[in-house]
């Protein structure tokens, strides 16, 4: 398997449509690699423009240190494995697997092997002489991949491959994926829009929006150092909830207000947004994420100087959590609460804020105020809790 790196990487279409605008990315050998972002953001191109399927308009595309820009998609030793499966319906699935490697001409004894082996990997071994149509979404889609892998390609390409799949399937397909690269020890670049997906398969996951990526981070990183309001809304489930707050100088200390909520904050954070040229009567968003907000009564009763007030419009539960969804000044929330608590809807409930996690944006730019970037890398260096 292989490294590869794409410096400045862009695509101009023939309409003049910018699909993606300097895209940066060092893949290290054995990676996975997950592309994540709203529909049209450019993931699918990119990867597209890797397997040589679309044209580069610009910067280099190097695999092992050899720039490919200009290599025939079949030269580059990249598999794909697409939504739609692209299984050929009259071939077996040892025909489909067979395929790509007769058309590389390699010997009858070393497709037999890589056959064989690759079956076995995939749990195919019974299913070698169906059709497609005979099997299901999930067994097609480990046959797709099986087809990709059988070829020992330097990259394997994955878009969306588990879209067409329900729920269920494709949360037992995501346990086989991992697996699957632990196994082979691959280098694995995989397009989604499911963040799921993104956080529970990849190494590091780049997160795109309008053909610019946004920052590129491991899970738990990009997790709790979202780069800016963007990152922060599209990673994590239920998503981060944003409220805008008047920043509040009184007696030496720094409050967030909002209607009549009044938040106290660390005076690591206080420090910081001053540092970054905010102050008193400032309007900035604050972030908190759902599992950080309690409607526990020993915990408002212990945070009375950090706690947002609230109607509760409805309760879900969903078994290990409950979701309240709370309308707070004008403003929905979601607080993910225990399952044990006695909230319901219709009732106006408080709810503890946990302030050491919490996030700051600026208002116009959406840039998080508490960390620091990198300028050169563009990587989140100073951690909040710092
Ligand atoms: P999805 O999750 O919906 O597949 P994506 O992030 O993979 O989205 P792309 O398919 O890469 O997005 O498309 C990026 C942008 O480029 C979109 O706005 C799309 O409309 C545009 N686009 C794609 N193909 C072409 C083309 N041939 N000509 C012009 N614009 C295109």
């Amino acid at each position: 398997m292989s490294e590869l790196n794409l410096k400045h990487i862009k695509k101009v279409y023939p309409n003049g449509f910018e699909a993606v605008k300097d895209f940066n990315l060092d893949v290290k050998d054995g990676e996975f690699v997950i592309f994540v972002g709203p529909s049209g953001c450019g993931k699918s191109t990119t990867l597209r423009m890797i397997a040589g399927l679309e044209e580069i308009s610009g910067g280099d595309l190097i695999i092992d240190g050899n720039r490919v820009n200009d290599l025939d998609p079949k030269d580059r030793k990249i598999a794909m494995v697409f939504q739609s499966y692209a299984l050929y319906p009259f071939l077996t699935v040892r025909e489909n697997m067979e395929f790509p490697l007769k058309i590389a001409k390699l010997p009858k004894e070393e497709i037999d092997k890589r056959v064989a082996q690759t079956s076995r990997t995939l749990g195919l071994d019974s299913l070698l002489d169906r059709k497609p149509k005979a099997l299901s979404g999930g067994q097609r889609q480990r046959v797709a991949m099986g087809r990709a892998i059988v070829r020992h390609p330097k990259v394997l390409l994955m878009d969306e491959p588990l879209s067409n799949l329900d729920a269920k399937l494709r949360g037992q397909m995501r346990v086989e994926i991992s697996k699957l690269h632990e196994k082979l020890g691959a280098t694995i670049i995989y397009v989604t829009h499911d963040q799921t997906e993104a956080m529970t398969l990849g190494d590091r996951i780049v997160v795109m929006s309008d053909g610019e990526v946004q920052q590129i981070d491991t899970p738990a990183h990009l997790y709790d150092y979202p780069i800016n309001k963007f990152v922060a809304g599209f990673i994590g489930s239920p998503q981060m909830n944003f409220m805008d707050v008047v920043i509040n100088e009184k007696d030496g200390k720094t409050y967030l207000t909002v209607g009549d909520d009044n938040i106290l904050i660390p005076e690591k954070f206080a420090t910081r947004i001053r540092e970054k040229g905010y102050k008193d009567g400032d309007t900035v968003t604050l972030g908190i994420r759902p599992e950080d907000l309690s409607d526990d009564p020993e915990e408002v009763a212990n945070h009375p100087e950090a706690k947002v007030k609230g109607k509760v419009e409805v309760y879900e539960m969903l078994g290990a959590a409950s979701n309240l969804y709370v309308d707070c000044n004008g403003t929905q929330i979601i607080a993910a609460v225990d399952p044990s608590s006695k909230t319901k809807a219709g009732d106006v409930v408080e709810l503890a804020v946990n302030t050491d996690r919490i996030h700051l944006f600026d208002k116009d730019t959406g840039r998080n105020i508490l960390v620091e970037v990198d300028p050169d890398t563009g990587i989140v260096i100073e951690e909040r809790s710092a």
